[in-house]
């Protein structure tokens, strides 16, 4: 049980106000997820600065202060999206009608790509992680490869995608981390041999990673990797198809200096592996291995086809794993093995990645269903395991250790789910974190805080105001 005002022993980040000083914002959770601990009833929490400064369960109603807001429900620490796409959201549906493999869905991605500006780019991303704020996404991990203009000519600002990204992130209300990815070649053909850049992959390549590390540093992060308030900057391997493996140090050398998080795809397809054996005698996180690119600061991404030892590997050096189940289901990729990562030592993550539906309440999900799919055995992971993974782990593996968690001295992000929508219903109390994960939907989150300030209210989200009009109008010349 977590006590009273003792949940977590953070020191408080920035300047300390008391109790009663100015700019300070209280709610009054009617349930609330203390992060880590137990789900607690009538919580009184206190934030200013941004940061909580009190968190107190069992407060009746007559007694908190005026000017306190009451949140019926049940209160989560904000979501985080541990990885995304934020353009293949323009694929939802449509690459739905007929049939292909996950190498056809991407033809139709690339086309897309081919079609965005850092203008329409600025106008997609908005609304996208809009979506996500009214999904109860406090911080997105952008995986970020769509650098250049066609043709692969770099704009007049060589990071103008970059900045698109970053300004829509702070237009929807959310925090995001760059992760700006080196990708420079087309691929292993099934004998291993590089693949040279299609036209459209030649948007994605700085034409070696010493071009790439020029480009991050024109990007301007302070040395704790800062862009922005709200957001820093992070590095990615796109994967072993994209990067040899002589060009990964300087990624991994600019994780080392900032501090910042290094993300990579691994092993999503069996395709993958096959290639890379051809290449390089060897499994894409033996590769990556190799290259210093794992560690606790690492997320790998999928990790669904691994051998025994890559599990070892991954697990034994407390590398990140981020699962995407919804976008692993829409490309056929398969089941990763989730229970094995846990028991070896990765910390799990989620992310919706393709945006083939953004619900990381479903993503969180279906990491134990598809455990229990693969295994016919339930209860690998309970409820506090999957939340940790939308939450905290999500937002650490992001860089952001300081959020995800409702504890004084954590980032204010509060999303608040009812329970008393027609599929969270006759929720009890005892098991109320169990009913909104394994059957809440992004549609039952009605209010979210993030830094303490409010981003959604009511399902209203309060930058953007109509987010299905802002997506349909970013969408319809991407597609027409
Ligand atoms: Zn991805």
């Amino acid at each position: 049980m977590t006590g009273p005002g003792a949940a977590g022993g953070r020191e408080a980040a920035g300047g300390r106000e008391g109790a009663t000083g100015p700019g300070i914002r209280r709610w009054h959770a009617e349930l609330a997820w203390l992060g880590r601990g137990d789900v607690r009833s009538r919580v009184l929490i206190e934030a200013s600065g941004g940061v909580f400064r009190a968190v107190t369960p069992d407060v009746p109603a007559e007694v908190v202060p005026p000017g306190t807001e009451r949140r019926p429900g049940l209160t989560l620490p904000g979501l985080a999206n541990a990885h995304s796409h934020a353009f293949h959201r323009a694929l939802r549906g449509i690459t739905e009608a007929g049939q292909g493999t996950f190498w056809t869905w991407r033809e139709r991605m690339y086309q897309v790509a081919g079609r965005l500006s850092p203008d329409s780019y600025l106008a997609l991303a908005r609304a996208v992680y809009a979506e996500m704020a009214l999904a109860g996404v406090t911080c997105v991990g952008e995986f970020h490869y769509l650098h250049h203009g066609p043709g692969g000519s770099p704009y007049p600002d060589p990071n103008e995608m970059g900045r698109a990204l970053i300004q829509a992130a702070a237009e929807a209300g959310v925090r995001i981390t760059l992760l700006d990815t080196c990708y420079l070649t087309g691929g292993l053909a099934p004998d291993g041999t590089p693949e040279p850049l299609s036209p459209v992959q030649q948007r994605f390549s700085d034409g070696d990673a010493g071009r790439w590390a020029d480009r991050l540093a024109a990007l301007g992060p302070d040395e704790h990797g800062m862009l922005a308030p709200h957001a820093r900057a992070g590095v990615a391997i796109h994967s072993v198809r994209a990067v040899p493996p002589g060009q990964m140090h300087p990624v991994v050398e600019w994780s080392h200096r900032l501090g910042a998080p290094l993300h990579a795809h691994l092993s999503e397809q069996p395709a993958e592996n096959d290639a890379c054996l051809a290449a390089y005698g060897t499994t894409p996180a033996r590769v990556l291995d190799g290259a210093g690119a794992l560690g606790p600061r690492s997320t790998m991404v999928h990790a669904t086809h691994l051998t025994h030892h890559d599990i070892e590997l991954l697990g034994g050096s407390r590398t990140c794993v981020c699962l995407c189940p919804t976008t692993e289901a829409f490309l056929a990729d398969g089941i990763g093995p989730a229970g094995s990562l846990a028991a070896a030592g990765s910390p799990l993550t989620v992310g919706s990645d393709s945006h083939a539906v953004i619900d990381l309440l479903d993503e969180a999900r279906r990491v134990e269903l598809g455990e229990r799919l693969a295994s016919g055995r339930r209860g690998r992971f309970g409820a506090v395991a999957l939340a940790e993974a939308a939450t905290v782990a999500g937002h650490t593996c992001l860089g952001w250790p300081e959020a995800g968690e409702i504890v004084p001295g954590a980032v204010a992000d509060l999303v608040t789910v009812r329970l008393d929508t027609p599929r969270l219903a006759g929720a009890t109390p005892a098991t109320a974190l169990e009913s909104v994960i394994f059957a809440g939907t992004a549609a039952d989150v009605t209010d979210v805080v993030t830094g303490g300030r409010d981003v959604v209210r009511n399902g209203q989200h309060l930058l953007v105001p109509d987010v299905p009009a802002a997506l349909t109008s970013a969408l319809r010349p991407l597609l027409a």
